[in-house]
């Protein structure tokens, strides 16, 4: 084998795709624990960003400004190239150029969105964004109390399930090996007359390279347990609305559409007409433990419904149908890593916290390149090379992070009793670098 690849998600089928594009003699073989698709990539909220969710100013701090407008420009491309592929292989991912609204819902969070505005503005980005007065915002969507809106026309949106799985059928249409239902349960580093492989129950998978894009779920094997840390992202889904409630609710546009709520909000419109209320309340298990029991919990969920009735009051009685969630990876600075050590044959890519539909494309392109030993724009990107420092062992590891989550919390509800930027505010903001 020439490349073996943990993980049948985006990451894992994205760089299978530009190796195999680049080079379609090569052998590609995708380990996948269960389907593909079945991890983050096959029930996110299909939000095609043009960011990642580390800010400008936290990127400059360790890459300079250049470097950071080189990744930033990097990003918007990327939302064309997923477009791109998605048109050239057929995908039928229904990727629509949408644009994305953050409202501001309260006074304090209208300090954050010109603060954001802001910091577009002085890296040289102004020309792709833009502040919404309160009256431009309703005109697109009607949203309770929004003071206006931060405007990024560079955003997209997919049906993520219906990406994934036209990705992999592609890859195999390519000629890459999906194995499914195979867990890897260890690797092992190449060296001086080795290769690497991945460690499976039905023996080894050994290969020139092997690729680690298991996101999330990394945090299952030992050397890997403390370089992500797993956080839970859920969703509801209301029924099929009645042109009634559109009416009411505008969003004709069917903008990417979330908050400045610093405990994170997202939302979409999906094709068929029902509402997605996504949000990150759900409390981080102790041990970075993932388990499918947690995809579903029962006071994030009802709180993510009491969120969307208060946005939209027509939802009211209106029904949501579904519930659901899964892990994503958190590094502990929040910034994406495309890893690759020639010595011991072993590269990945993780990180993305949360921003990962778009990130995980520009992650496999990057990946084919240095796999391919090309030095390119890509390779020189601040994500290429970045390396996060671990999280801390248990139990500090929980009990930071759930004091931090309920912090957040709790500056959102203070925000929005009193109308005033917490104190606090600045500090949460830092720590979550939204
Ligand atoms: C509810 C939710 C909403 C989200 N919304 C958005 C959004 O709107 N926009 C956005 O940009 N991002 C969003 N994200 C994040 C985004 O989905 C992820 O960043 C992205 O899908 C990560 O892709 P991946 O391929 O790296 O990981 P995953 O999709 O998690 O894939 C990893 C794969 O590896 C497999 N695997 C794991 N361990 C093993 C093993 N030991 N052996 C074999 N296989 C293994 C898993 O089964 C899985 O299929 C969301 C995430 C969630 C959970």
């Amino acid at each position: 084998m020439d490349v073996a690849i943990l993980g049948a998600g985006y990451t894992g089928l994205w760089t299978a795709y530009y190796l195999l594009r680049h080079d379609p003699s090569l052998r590609v073989a995708i380990i996948e624990r269960r389907i593909a698709g079945f991890g983050a990539s096959g029930r996110n909220g299909g939000w095609c960003s043009s960011k990642l969710n580390i800010s400008l100013d936290a990127v400059a701090e360790m890459y300079g400004r250049d470097r950071t407008q080189a990744l930033q420009r990097a990003l918007y491309d990327t939302v064309d190239e997923i477009g791109r592929v998605c048109a050239s292989e057929r995908i039928d991912a229904g990727f629509a150029r949408v644009g994305a609204l953050f409202v501001a819902r309260f006074p304090y969070q209208a300090g954050m969105m010109r603060e954001y505005a802001g910091m577009f503005e002085r890296f040289g980005f102004g020309d792709r964004q833009g502040l919404l007065s309160a009256e431009e915002t309703a005109r697109r969507v009607r949203v309770k109390g929004a003071l206006g809106a931060w405007h990024c026309p560079q955003y997209a949106h997919v049906q993520p399930a219906r990406l994934v799985r036209g990705l992999a059928r592609v890859v195999e249409r390519l000629g890459g090996r999906i194995y499914e239902e195979t867990e890897v349960t260890g690797i092992r580093p190449g060296g001086p007359g080795t290769r690497p492989a991945l460690r499976t129950g039905r023996g080894d998978v050994r290969a020139r390279a092997i690729v680690l894009a298991g996101e999330a779920y990394l945090t299952r094997l030992r050397p890997l347990h403390r370089s992500v840390l797993p956080a839970y992202s859920l969703i509801v889904l209301t029924e099929p609305l009645g042109a009634a409630q559109w009416g009411e609710i505008g969003w004709q546009g069917r903008e990417c559409l979330a908050s400045f709520r610093i405990s994170i909000d997202y939302l979409s419109r999906t094709g068929d007409g029902r509402i997605l209320f996504g949000g990150r309340g759900a409390p981080y298990r102790f041990g970075s433990a993932i388990a499918d029991a947690y995809d579903r919990d029962t006071r994030t969920h009802e709180m993510l419904r009491r969120f969307a009735r208060d946005w939209f009051p027509c939802l009211a009685n209106a029904r949501f149908t579904h519930a659901w969630g899964g892990p994503l990876g958190m590094p502990r600075d929040w910034m994406p890593g495309v890893l690759y050590d020639r010595t011991t044959g072993i590269a990945s890519a993780r990180g993305y916290t949360g921003h990962g539909v778009s990130a995980s494309n520009l992650a496999g392109r990057t990946l084919a390149d240095l796999l391919g030993d090309r030095r390119s724009p890509l390779t020189e990107l601040p994500i290429a090379g970045h390396r996060s420092p671990s999280w801390e062992p248990e139990p500090l590891r929980w009990l930071g992070v759930r004091h931090v989550q309920r912090a957040m919390a709790r500056l959102d509800e203070m925000g929005e009793k009193t109308g005033r930027a917490p104190t606090g505010a600045t500090l949460a903001e830092r720590l979550s670098r939204h």
